[in-house]
């Protein structure tokens, strides 16, 4: 289900056991042709968040390794037709964490004005670029009036869970159907995250990690962003 849902249900619904929100980052117009028939095929809805001034543009080449393009107004009109929601990613998919106020506070509330017109619904959650936030960026965020943030932190969310740390579980398309499944359906992330935080705390100040930094690298990799 789309992220709204999925909150909706933690929040409200706390009973009916396990919901899973799937969230797709950026806005590649292969989230639309390829993968909404399958969505819909299942009954499944999704949430995308949108890189707000890329919209349409094949110009989009995040991880180095080749252009891709992104859906422009009408083909996000048609996700939201589908019954997919739209989320914002910012502007110009920057590092926040590396902005002035002004330049993060642009970033984060006029990709919402864009994406919500387009959309024609209020946007209600935000995606940080690169996973990077701080609690400033949070209390941005939350100021603009949004209902909560994704970050790459991987891990499970409950009803406890802060609304502008979100973690989530990243798969990537090079991951097996073995991975996805241990990643979505078993405590595998959360004993991992457990892991590597009693290997962090047990290290002495200013000494290598070690291990701890192996299985860090590990989950960034995991994570994705
Ligand atoms: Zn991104």
């Amino acid at each position: 289900m789309s992220l709204s849902e999925g909150m909706n249900a933690i929040k409200n619904n706390p009973k009916q056991g396990k919901v899973i929100s799937l969230t797709f980052d950026d806005g590649y117009d292969d989230n639309l042709i390829s993968a909404v028939p399958i969505l819909k095929e299942h009954g499944f809805t999704a949430t995308c968040f949108f890189v707000a001034k890329y919209l349409g543009s094949g110009k989009f080449d995040k991880w180095g390794d080749g252009e891709r393009r992104l859906m422009d107004s009408v083909q996000i009109r048609e996700w939201v037709s589908t019954g997919m929601e739209v989320g914002s990613h910012t502007l110009a998919h920057r590092n926040l964490v590396h902005l002035d106020n002004v330049e993060a506070r642009t970033e984060i509330s006029e990709s919402r004005l864009i994406l919500s017109d387009i959309a024609g619904d209020e946007v209600k959650y935000f995606a940080y670029p690169f996973g990077a936030y701080d609690s400033k960026i949070c209390y941005m965020v939350e100021d603009i009036g949004y209902l909560g943030a994704v970050t790459v932190k991987p891990g499970f969310v409950e009803s406890k869970t802060k609304s502008y740390e979100l973690p989530r579980i990243g798969i990537s398309p090079q991951q097996s159907t073995i991975t996805f499944f241990l990643k979505s359906c078993t405590p595998l992330v959360d004993l991992h995250q457990a892991l590597k935080k009693i290997l962090v705390d047990k290290q002495p100040r200013g000494k290598p990690r070690g291990i701890a930094d192996v299985i860090g690298a590990i989950s960034q990799q995991a994570a994705g962003n």
